[in-house]
């Protein structure tokens, strides 16, 4: 009688470990997908910070010796560095 309780409680424990193995694998998984969008969401959102730059300052192009070249977003006419003539920023 006792070796038969012993036998079923060993199916017990196998039986256990059976549902739960997967279980685990599925949680690790998981947590290892999430780690990877926190981490690619994380350097999505530091690059964006670096980034915008040459978006956000105005392009300027020389009419008389043709030099392209930014200055402040703040700024709507720029002296070109080569020449010196005043530019309007080239918008897009
Ligand atoms: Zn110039």
């Amino acid at each position: 009688m006792a070796h038969r309780a012993f036998a079923r409680d060993q199916f017990a424990v196998s039986e256990a470990v059976n549902v739960s193995a997967p279980v685990l694998i599925l949680a690790y998984v998981v947590i290892l997908l999430g780690a990877l969008v926190g981490l690619s969401i994380y350097y999505e959102l530091r690059r964006k910070q670096f980034e915008p730059r040459p978006s956000e300052d105005h392009i300027f192009r020389c009419g008389k010796c043709g030099f392209v070249y930014t200055d402040d977003p703040d700024v709507d006419r720029s002296r070109c560095p080569h020449c010196g003539r005043l530019n309007e920023a080239i918008e897009f």
